[in-house]
């Protein structure tokens, strides 16, 4: 027995991170292969960047006085650089691509995707990971409203595709640099009136990031907020027509929408169009995806000027609210999103005594060499408890391996379903399975 002292201590994965375990695994397929199929049915292709970047290019991008930027970052030091950070989230990071390959130049419109993980420090107690995964697509080089309805319809269709019913979408228009000014210093004067009512963290926001007030979740913040001026009444006739031309297009193609004008989001870069979609079952964060447009971001980065809009959609989220829907699915959209299917070879090879056990590895992976899929036991156990193994997994033969076959060079096949034994040339064997495997 082993002494208490050295029992090693048990590690555990770091708060607010989780593991995807062997049983789990299925969901997260179903979900990021449906994202890459509606994806790339829209012409975004795959980018990949990497998961730490110049600390610079969130602070110029997200914005200094943004939650993100102030609290949630993981930065650190990294030799004489000025400090490298998980990324946070990855509009960024493609854009900071799209700059420093000057993709640009051989063709300015480009449409990207990308599915990861994203860090941010969190507070694991209420649930929030810190490591989190975000699939989203970015469209660079064009102002075309139509992009920012296909972004919606992209996100709407890979939620279709899933089988996720319930996704509502509210949208709004958040100005630009020629009109959200004014609606900023409108809404300030409004703001300072009610101070006294605004919670601690709003009253820090009126002079920093004023428009974030808005979406403040505090029900005194909300009564302060529900009569001020809608800003869709400030934005200049670019914005404005800009609007029209997204609500244009959603209607034609019977996207239900909300207009929210409280929409904002907790990031700077945004311009015009922001867009949330969310799930009635997530209860107070119930955003699952949220995107816009983003005019400046390429040019701040010091790439040219250009219009931009994307999206990113939590996976974590959306499988929250995939789970949470099970009750109204069809049994053939479970089915595919739950039912785990564990690996089932379709033979397994029984070694009749150890000394077999090296012909069996050597016959295990020439047959898999042929794209058959076997197995074998690895814990020199009996030819009894090898034969029960095969029967859990259900497999559709039996290989046996015993001296005479090795002498002979020959292996006994069994059927399994209709109990057929076939003592075969060795050279024979993968072509024999492969033709009844075919007629299954
Ligand atoms: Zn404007
Ligand atoms: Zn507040």
């Amino acid at each position: 027995m082993m002494s208490k002292k050295n029992v090693a201590k048990i590690l555990k994965a770091p708060r607010g991170t989780e593991d995807v375990l062997p049983g789990d695994w299925q969901l997260w397929r179903a979900v990021e292969e449906t994202a890459r199929e509606v994806f790339e049915l829209a012409g975004y292709y795959e980018i990949r960047t990497p998961v730490f970047e110049d600390t610079n290019l969130f602070v110029r991008s997200i914005g200094e006085v943004t939650d993100i930027v102030e609290k949630e970052m993981y930065t650190f030091k990294d030799g004489d650089s000025s400090g490298i950070t998980l990324r946070p989230e990855s509009t960024a990071s493609v854009m900071r691509a799209y700059v420093e390959y000057e993709i640009y130049k051989t063709k300015k419109f480009q449409k990207f995707y990308y599915i990861g993980p994203m860090f941010r420090k969190e507070r694991p107690q209420a649930g929030r990971l810190r490591q989190f995964h975000q699939m989203g697509i970015e469209a660079i080089g064009a102002d075309d409203p139509m992009l920012d309805a296909e972004a919606i319809i992209v996100a709407m269709r890979m939620y279709d595709k899933l089988g996720l019913p319930g996704c509502k979408v509210k949208i709004n228009s958040i100005g630009c640099k020629e009109c959200r000014p004014g609606y900023r210093e409108v809404l300030k004067e409004q703001l300072i009136k009610n101070s006294e009512n605004l919670c601690e963290l709003c009253n820090t926001r009126m002079n920093r990031n004023v428009l974030r007030v808005l979406d403040c979740k505090n029900e005194k913040c909300k009564e302060v907020t529900a009569v001020v001026p809608d800003i869709r009444e400030h934005i200049c006739e670019c914005c404005k027509s800009s609007f029209d031309g997204l609500i244009d297009i959603l209607s034609a193609s019977n996207i239900g929408y909300v207009i929210e004008p409280h929409l904002v989001r907790g990031l700077d870069y945004y311009t015009k169009t922001v867009f949330e979609i969310t799930h009635p079952s997530l209860g107070a964060r119930d955003t699952i995806c949220a995107g816009g447009r983003y005019d400046y971001l390429v040019s701040d980065i010091g790439g040219p000027e250009t219009g931009a809009v994307g999206f990113a959609a939590g996976i974590e989220a959306s499988m929250l609210a995939l789970k949470n829907s099970m009750s109204e699915m069809s049994d053939s959209t479970k089915q595919r999103l739950f039912d785990i299917k564990e690996p089932a070879p379709d033979v397994y090879i029984v070694s009749i005594g150890s000394e077999c056990r090296r012909a069996s590895f050597l016959l295990t992976n020439s047959l898999r060499g042929e794209g058959i899929s076997v197995d074998m036991d690895y814990e020199d156990r009996s030819p009894k408890a090898q034969m029960r193994t095969a029967n859990k997994l259900k497999v559709n033969f039996v290989a046996v391996i015993g001296q005479d076959e090795i002498d002979n060079g020959t292996v006994k096949l069994k059927n399994m379903q209709t109990s057929d034994e076939n003592v075969l040339e060795k050279a024979k064997v993968a072509e024999f399975i492969k033709k009844l495997l075919l007629n299954k």
